[in-house]
């Protein structure tokens, strides 16, 4: 795991990741909630992944913006994350399901919740939405305690 410590979000990145956010809020297939949700995912190598959520009539087969954009990175090789920014109508967090998910990829990430109107509700790091996290550090820890 790297660690992700001098990654400073500039300006110009925040206000990318808003509009890309934003524009892929327009993708989402909400029948049932009406409630889109955008994600724009900051990778290592500098490349965005967008998201939308994606609801099904079979409502556990349901994905949120976030998990849709950290698994499009995942299948393109991206494991290294660095800011994630999610648009909704007002500014909401991600759920616990995806606090999880980008945990795995980037305990130290950026998280900047924005409205439907760009302005910022929230900006700071995943471990504030997810203390004592549990990642892929934590379970080879366990696994070196409890080997027998
Ligand atoms: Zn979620």
């Amino acid at each position: 795991m790297t660690t992700q410590q001098s990654f400073k979000l500039t300006g110009d990145l925040r206000q990318h990741l808003i509009r890309e956010a934003t524009a892929a809020r327009h993708h989402a297939y909400v029948p049932y909630s009406h409630y889109p949700v955008g994600a724009a995912l900051l990778t290592a190598s500098g490349k965005v992944y967008t998201g939308c959520n994606i609801e099904i009539a079979s409502f556990g087969a349901t994905v949120c913006g976030e998990r849709t954009a950290a698994f499009k990175a995942v299948s393109e090789g991206e494991r290294d994350f660095r800011a994630v920014a999610v648009v909704t109508s007002n500014g909401a967090s991600p759920c616990g399901i995806c606090r999880q998910v980008l945990f795995e990829f980037g305990p130290e990430m950026i998280v900047i919740m924005a409205d439907a109107d760009g302005q910022i509700v929230w900006e700071g790091p995943l471990t504030d939405l997810l203390p004592f996290g549990f990642g892929p550090t934590k379970l080879a820890e366990g696994q070196a305690v409890a080997a027998p």
